[in-house]
């Protein structure tokens, strides 16, 4: 991009210029293409180039409803560098909303980087990868939880790589948890390609929540001041933040089938031996009792009351004593200053 203009295999779009188009990365049963969606935004002036992709998994629409709004609604003037949006990634996914590719139920998520000569997933992978995001300097991946559960806004980003751990403070949440992306991940095959990329998980599938795509608005904008993309915007410090290693967190599965009533929301703090959740038979004659193991926040909880043993309940972190109290102010609305 030496003269400024972002290209791709079918055209080029010039600084300044807003352009929203379908690009072709596989074909359907009818031979007709399947389209990704796609709007470029190539500021007037130079600076970086940031992906912010949704719905990878066809069902988990909040971040639809962010890249949307940062593609057609923010004003144009003042952007530095060039925003690439990608609303909908996985396309097939999407139309039969569901998490999945249709075919063979394949997690396109599990794909990347892709092959040209793979399976329809690979293509798909290597086509979108080659043009959309290995250009980029940066990538912000946009979920929310699987059907059944939800979570509180968080980020999930690998803090050993310190240009991805500089992407995940920006963005300005509570808690990120700290990990390399899974292999085969958009976000693992970025980072490993030099394209430092965050994921921000958020809510539940198959709804907008206003809260969280407001909130979520709120991170893209601190994010683009980071790296100077809009000068004007300021970084945001969300008022207490910890970052959760491998260790410091938990999932609190069933141990019984039945019947689950959640005493607890995402977000919610609890401490050692409260009681989450319970788990009944259908005549209520037999309670077994889910306690949390240590003091921590219920990033996830389980909204589908029904499970078998094995089965998630909700996603624990640990939180040590500074970060509660921290955590209670702002509940309180005595925010700490930053550090
Ligand atoms: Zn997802």
């Amino acid at each position: 991009m030496a003269d400024g203009a972002f290209t791709y295999a079918d055209g080029r779009v010039e600084p300044g210029e807003t352009r929203n188009l379908r690009y072709a990365i596989s074909e359907t049963y009818l031979g007709e293409p399947v389209q990704l969606p796609v709007t470029i935004r190539n500021g007037a002036q130079p600076g970086p180039t940031v992906f912010l992709s949704a719905a990878i998994h066809g069902d988990e629409l909040n971040g639809i409803e962010v890249v949307r709004t940062v593609a057609q609604d923010w004003p144009d003037a003042n952007l530095h560098g060039t925003l690439v949006c990608l609303p909908v990634l996985n396309v097939p996914g999407f139309i039969a909303q569901q998490r999945y590719l249709p075919v063979y139920d394949r997690d396109l998520n599990r794909s990347f980087p892709g092959s040209e000569t793979g399976t329809s997933a690979d293509r798909m992978a290597a086509r979108l990868y080659a043009e959309f995001i290995e250009p980029c300097d940066y990538g912000l991946d946009f979920h929310t939880s699987t059907r059944g559960r939800t979570n509180m806004l968080h980020v999930r980003a690998d803090m050993d790589d310190p240009d991805v751990a500089r992407l995940a403070r920006a963005f300005g949440s509570n808690v990120i948890i700290d990990g390399a992306g899974p292999s085969g991940s958009l976000r693992g095959a970025a980072c490993e390609g030099g394209t430092p990329t965050i994921t921000v998980e958020m809510g539940q599938a198959h709804r907008f929540e206003r809260g969280f795509i407001d909130r979520a608005l709120d991170g893209v904008a601190s994010v683009l001041a980071e790296y100077d993309c809009h000068p004007a915007e300021p970084v945001r410090w969300p008022g207490w933040r910890t970052v959760v290693s491998r260790d410091q967190k938990t999932w609190l599965r069933a141990d019984a089938g039945g019947i689950v009533e959640m005493l607890q929301d995402r977000g919610d703090l609890v401490r050692e031996g409260d009681v989450v959740c319970t788990i009944t038979n259908p005549f209520k004659t037999e309670t077994v009792r889910v306690t949390a193991p240590f003091d921590g926040l219920l990033v996830g909880v389980l909204e589908n009351p029904v499970v078998y043993p094995g089965n998630p309940l909700c996603h624990l972190v640990e939180l040590d004593e500074p970060t509660i109290r921290a955590y209670e102010r702002a509940r309180n609305g005595t925010l700490p200053k930053r550090p």
